[in-house]
């Protein structure tokens, strides 16, 4: 038998222990931030007027789905009347109930909407999040799935900070458009179209939340948003899609890493919203590196109440002696927690294991501030952070085969010895390393520590 081990051996031989440990350190971490917050005080939640389920919709047999609007694109309308200029028009402008009572009758789904806002993606608040987020749970406490259309200009940071806050298992499937709702050639209906057939189809329950725009399905945790114009800007560059959508299926090619654990109690996120209030949500920025980047965005953010700093390094995360110097600054003096990205696009950075320098993984920037920021606002432990970076959503496929199990192929091939592999040529030094002070030093990446794979003797 074979068993799909997520983190299998690397997680039992190092991290389980490092689990254990943070842990331990991370109730004396959520307690000590709750003290700080005022743990006997109840925090204030909003409520939302959801729609309740019609009675026609409860009668028939199709899926109820909600779409929780916030704006965008989407709903924008032509400027001028001039249905042509796909630049220039004024997003946020139709209401969601107008736009589904447009659309040709829903085939797969019976479709409620909820005006949660409307506007563009970049005119929310991490606050407004807070709240976007809970309406969504809401809503899923009397629906089958969820579609929340936004703009499509910071949709992955939003739809990240809904796959890392909402605790319904239930479909979540966000989406939007390129062009207005009404010029020629708009990819407004369609997607509004598609997303609800994918969240009414439940094949995407678990997955935690998606993006689904030009028929393709991302994990919120992969996506990017990769050109300012085109209709195929969505795009998951280490990844791919999950699936598409097409007519009549929608098509599940792979699951994200979290539906691993579907059923479990490991699968909701550490980020329950209910237990914190709004207004713990803290500063966390980004800083991006570039030749010779000065350290006064550091400093500024610093100044200014940044209790985290993603950076955007070059390559494998490096920043410049700048700003490396205002970075060991603002955590020697203030202990700001800092994650490194890369801003190629692509790639993982691993972490070191210790200091407040935390690697993030293969999270881009944008994702990587969304979960420093939710991390923050549930503890002040680093170790727990790094522990949270290191495991949650995290991507590290391993096939494990029990004592009893062997893997052959049916035609024994015959053995050919291996060609020697020559020394690998380190072209490039690390910056993260060379020029971090001894405390946050970047240790040898744990992936070293795995055994090689023992090969499996045939009968
Ligand atoms: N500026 C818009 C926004 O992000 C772009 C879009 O909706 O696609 O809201």
């Amino acid at each position: 038998m074979f068993t799909l081990n997520v983190r299998g051996m690397l997680t039992r031989k190092v991290l389980i222990p490092v689990l254990a440990l943070s842990l331990v350190a991370a109730s004396v971490g959520v307690l000590a931030k709750r003290s700080m917050v005022g743990a006997a005080e109840a925090i204030p939640l909003p409520t939302f007027d959801i729609p309740a389920v019609s009675e026609a919709h409860k009668a028939s047999a199709l899926p109820n789905v909600i779409v929780v609007a916030t704006g965008g694109t989407l709903a924008g309308a032509a400027r001028n009347g001039d249905k042509t200029n796909f630049q220039s028009y004024s997003a946020g402008t139709y209401k969601m109930e107008d736009m589904v009572a447009q659309l040709p009758i829903h085939k797969t789904a019976d479709v409620s909407t909820y005006q949660f806002g409307n506007k563009g993606s970049g005119g929310y608040t991490m606050k407004e999040l807070y709240d976007l987020s809970l309406a969504v749970d809401a809503a899923l406490e009397l629906y089958d799935g969820a579609v929340v259309t936004t703009g499509t200009d910071t949709m992955e940071e939003i739809a990240y900070f809904l796959d890392l806050t909402v605790r319904s298992e239930k479909p979540v499937v966000v989406t939007g458009a390129m062009r207005p709702w009404d010029v020629i050639g708009t990819d407004g209906p369609a997607n509004l179209y598609q997303a609800i057939k994918v969240a009414g189809s439940n094949k995407t329950k678990w997955f935690g939340t998606v993006l689904m725009l030009n028929d393709v399905i991302y994990a919120a945790r992969e996506v990017t948003k990769s050109n300012s114009h085109r209709m195929d800007t969505f795009d998951a560059p280490m990844f791919g899609a999950l699936g598409y959508v097409d007519d009549p299926a929608v098509r599940i090619y792979r699951a994200p890493a979290r539906a691993a654990k579907a059923g479990k109690t490991e699968w909701a996120s550490p980020f329950d919203l209910k237990k914190i209030s709004k207004d713990s949500l803290p500063i966390v920025e980004i800083a991006y590196n570039y030749q010779e980047a000065g350290g006064g965005a550091i400093r500024g953010f610093v100044e200014d109440g940044a209790k985290g700093i993603v950076t955007a390094g070059t390559g494998a995360g490096g920043i410049s002696s700048k700003m490396s110097a205002a970075r060991t600054a603002a955590i020697r003096d203030k202990g700001v927690v800092f994650v490194s990205t890369t801003r190629t696009g692509s790639g993982t950075i691993y972490d070191g294991g210790s200091g407040n320098t935390i690697g993030g993984d293969n999270l881009n920037a944008q994702h990587a501030r969304v979960l420093l920021l939710l991390s923050l606002a549930f503890t002040n432990d680093v170790p727990t952070i790094r522990n949270w970076f290191t495991t949650f959503g995290t991507q590290d496929v391993e096939i494990s085969v029990d004592a009893n199990t062997f893997l052959s192929t049916s035609i024994e091939e015959p053995a050919v010895e291996a060609p020697v592999a020559e020394e690998p040529v380190v072209t490039e030094p690390t910056p993260e390393v060379s020029e971090e002070p001894a405390a946050t030093e970047t240790a040898a990446p744990i992936e070293s520590e795995i055994p090689a794979l023992e090969p499996v003797a045939s009968p």
